[in-house]
């Protein structure tokens, strides 16, 4: 199985030779470009990655600068600018044969300092165990949150928006996936409601899940944080300036800080579930969902980044995931099928039947219903309610 393992490098006085190679790549990266947009302005057509190998290898002999980086290294770079050139056509393509595509532009000029990475493949480096590389000349050491395990197929060296470096190892590890059983053989199952009054609620009636909102909580912080960098490129007219740069850092900083607290709270949580069943059913989260689910308060929550950790984590842990269509779980008696007319106020609500509900909890016995038929989980949140009065309190 191929993985990124992803390490934070201590500061060095080094670094600044990493960061040349990634200007030398920025370097080359525009220089390519603008010789493939001269070309298909030209000729219409796109001038291919082994005819700009060559050239660049030739010029590479006089530019000093560019000989920082590796011939691989440089060789990644025009296949980054190969893939994004293809990116673009295959958008033409779709746009002519007037199929549906992603709105993809051609590739554009990158200013260094927004140019993030370069990567090496068998050359150039040296992993030396533990928590040191070689790279090129010099050595490097970097914070070991984990093991570094598998076979080390490339070297990519980034920098994030905060300036600090990153060492990602693309490794192969011998790791056989655990298989997924069939459906009938799953024993332990949950449906899962998302929502925006919970964040998640169970099948089994549990208690429901709130996602911590980690944006909402250093609002306040990223705020100020950036305030006073706007106000500072007021007042020097948007000249760069170190102290412009520091406040740039600041909010970067804090920016980084809300996506690794809620990467790392999506991740508990999926292995939480996986720990518990063995089988998930959720609602697949399609374009109209996202729409209902608008606003500051669900780009907090980030659904579909959790979705997709949910499956990575569920594959890695032999756990089914089933993602089914959404349409009338919430308004679906899950005892009788009966489908009434609710409102989004509608909280909890007695059916026909007698079964009495909580909206959320029945919407997720209905999306377990749909992806395990035949194995519809011991309903908790049902109570057959045998007077009105009950039904009132
Ligand atoms: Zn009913």
């Amino acid at each position: 199985m191929r993985r990124t393992l992803k390490y934070r490098l201590y500061r060095s006085k080094r670094d600044k030779q990493l960061v040349k190679r990634i200007h030398a790549g920025a370097s080359i990266w525009n220089h390519c470009l603008a010789l493939q947009n001269r070309y298909y302005r030209r000729y219409g057509k796109h001038l291919g990655a082994n005819r700009l190998m060559k050239h660049i290898a030739k010029l590479r002999k006089r530019k000093v600068f560019w000989q920082q980086l590796g011939s691989q290294a440089v060789q990644d770079v025009i296949q980054r600018l190969d893939k994004s050139w293809a990116r673009f056509f295959d958008y033409v393509k779709a746009l002519k044969s007037g199929k549906k595509h992603r709105k993809t532009g051609r590739p554009r000029f990158k200013k260094s300092r927004f140019y993030t990475s370069f990567t090496l493949k068998q050359n150039g480096w040296k992993y030396e165990g533990g928590n040191k590389i070689k790279i090129g000349k010099h050595y490097y050491k970097f914070a070991l949150s984990r093991p570094v395990t598998g076979t080390i197929k490339t070297v990519t060296i980034k920098r994030d928006r905060v300036g600090d470096l990153w060492v990602c190892f693309s490794v192969i590890e011998d790791i056989v996936l655990p298989t997924i059983p069939d459906e009938d053989a799953v024993i332990a199952p949950i449906g899962i409601d998302w929502g925006l009054i919970h964040t998640m609620s169970f099948s089994d009636g549990r208690a429901p899940i709130d996602a911590p909102r980690f944006l909402n909580k250093s609002l306040r912080e990223l705020r100020r944080a950036q305030r006073r960098l706007s106000r500072r490129r007021n007042r020097n007219g948007g000249k760069r300036t170190r102290n412009t740069e520091d406040d740039r850092r600041r909010v970067a900083r804090v920016q980084r800080r809300i996506v690794d607290q809620r990467r790392d709270w999506q991740f508990k949580s999926a292995h939480e579930l996986c720990d518990e069943f063995d089988g998930i059913a959720v609602e697949d989260l399609s374009g109209v969902w996202m729409q209902r689910m608008w606003g500051r308060k669900s780009s907090d929550i980030a659904w579909s980044e959790f979705l997709s950790t949910l499956g990575h984590v569920c594959s890695k842990r032999g756990v089914m995931l089933k993602r089914v269509d959404a349409a009338y779980t919430s308004k679906t008696c899950s005892v009788c099928g009966n489908i009434l007319d609710l409102k989004l106020t509608d909280r909890d609500w007695k059916c026909q039947c007698g079964a009495y509900h909580d909206r959320d909890v029945n919407a997720a016995i209905n999306i377990l219903g749909r992806a395990f038929p035949n194995q519809r989980g011991d309903a908790g949140g049902l109570e057959e309610i045998p007077s009105g009065e009950a039904v009132a309190a």
